[in-house]
């Protein structure tokens, strides 16, 4: 098994990795196989005149709360969420909401009027996941000449039917993969590995990436996901006023913060004071999330706070902080990231939202504890307890809107990152719970929950308080 750190943090825009980068690759994918060989032409003339979408369980559940329908029309005009510009997306909408087609480079115009050609499809969820998409082509006579499934299964990624499948398959299978070093693919695996190579889990991690990779490719490719992490904390601490969508929730992070400085140059005692820089730190990130502004998935959109917030806090509080450090907490937290979706999920439309704050938390405290100078058990160890108290917890987002309750969770997710940090730092490594046995017991949770609790807003705080 191999996730590269790259796929564990993805540059994109939010609201939501899997509702809003996920669909935004899927019309991408779609538009590309448009002009492939991979589908079978039924005559030599047949062109591709229009396109039709439909969202399926929780995408259409939740997905006008979270930008599901402006991002496949953005992906159906060719962008992707690593170089879209956010302060452009409403005019490309209108463009197309005008005009009703797609113009996306390299292809013709296809007719795709939004209002009636994406449809969210609540009755018929699609077999092979909760987060299904179906983008059909049709010739100029309305016949289909093509037709793909999508899913989009967490923290952006996206695979076919069949991929799907394979998927499934392959994690039945042998886990290893012979081309990397140290195919670790649970964290058991990993301690062995680290014990018999005598290196930390961040050296194994970047021994893996640079078998794909130069040493100056992954190192300038993490310094650009923590510039990307960094200029989204401060654009959220500079940025005010009420988040879309129609909840009229106040953005509050840019207030707190000055609020902080304040105390911070009056050098006034505050008992609290990790904790809130902590979470205003999160919150910035997760209000520019819900504004639709350029986030790092960390694993997912929605948990996008936590893993920042904690460098941030890393570089603010501990005196040897540096960007060797910061990247050896990035390699380490994608390693126990990718030990979590491999064995489990880092979705909240599959497990509910212990899979993604709860994931970005144990990422989070693996990450601090590898430069706080743990050992490899210390760093799993710290992980295992972030995520042991998230265990259980629900995906419940009010008007399917990634604000309440996600702005502060990852706000606590941090508090929490950090305490398991310091916890399992004093500590000897020995623990009682496995990381193994908490992911588990992460992915069985997630297989009892009920449907209502995992991203389609009909359960929990989104049915029990009263929008207005
Ligand atoms: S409740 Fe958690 S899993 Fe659900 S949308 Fe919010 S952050 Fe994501």
């Amino acid at each position: 098994m191999f996730l590269s750190v790259f796929d564990v943090f993805k540059i994109g825009v939010g609201p939501s990795s899997s509702h809003t980068m996920g669909p935004m690759s899927a019309a991408n994918r779609f538009l590309d196989l448009l002009l492939s060989d991979e589908w079978p032409r039924p005559s030599t003339g047949a062109h591709v005149a229009a396109i039709k979408v439909s969202l399926h369980g929780s995408l259409a559940h939740t997905g006008i709360g979270h930008g599901t329908g402006r991002a496949v029309v953005l992906g159906l005009m060719g962008e992707h969420p690593d170089q879209v510009d956010p302060d452009k997306m409403d005019a490309i909408i209108d463009g197309v909401e005008r005009s009703g087609r797609v113009t996306p480079p390299g292809h013709p115009a296809y007719w795709f009027q939004p209002k009636i050609d994406l449809i969210f499809d609540k009755k018929v969820p699609l077999p092979g996941h909760a987060n299904g998409m179906a983008f059909s082509a049709y010739d100029k006579d309305e016949r289909l000449l093509v037709k793909r499934i999508y899913y989009s299964v967490g923290g952006g990624f996206v695979v076919t039917d069949t991929e799907l499948e394979q998927m499934r398959a392959k994690k039945k299978s042998a886990a290893g993969s012979a081309r990397i070093p140290f195919p670790f693919a649970t964290a058991k695996q990993m301690l062995e590995m680290a014990e018999r190579s005598g290196l930390t889990i961040a050296q194994m991690k970047r021994a893996n990436e640079e078998s794909h990779m130069s040493r100056a490719e992954l190192d300038a490719g993490l310094d650009r996901l923590w510039e990307a992490m960094n200029g989204c904390i401060d654009r959220g601490l500079k940025n005010d006023g009420i988040m879309p969508g129609g909840l009229k929730v106040r953005r509050r992070a840019r207030q707190i913060h000055d609020k902080l400085q304040e105390e911070w140059r009056s050098n006034r005692i505050n008992p609290l004071l990790a904790n809130d820089w902590l979470s205003v730190y999160a919150m910035a990130v997760n209000e520019e999330n819900a504004a639709g502004g350029r986030v790092v998935t960390a694993p997912t959109n929605g948990a996008a706070g936590v893993v920042p917030a904690t460098i941030r806090y890393y570089l603010h509080f501990h005196e040897d902080a540096d960007q060797h450090g910061i990247r050896d907490y990035l390699l380490t937290a994608a390693a126990v990231g990718g030990i979590i979706k491999h064995n489990a999920s880092i979705s909240g439309a599959e497990v509910g939202c212990q899979g993604e704050v709860g994931s970005a938390a144990a990422m989070a405290a693996a990450g601090l504890a590898a430069v706080m100078g743990g050992t490899p058990e210390q760093i799993e160890n710290a992980a295992e307890i972030a995520l042991e108290h998230h265990l259980g917890m629900t995906c419940d987002p009010i008007a399917g809107l990634v604000q309440v309750p996600c702005i502060e969770r990852n706000a606590l997710g941090a508090v929490k990152a950090v305490t398991a940090a310091s916890l399992a730092i004093k500590g000897d490594g020995q623990h009682f719970v496995p990381l193994d046995a908490c992911i588990e017991t992460m992915r069985q949770t997630g297989y009892d929950m009920s449907e209502k609790y995992k991203e389609t807003s009909t359960g929990g705080l989104a049915v029990n308080v009263v929008e207005c």
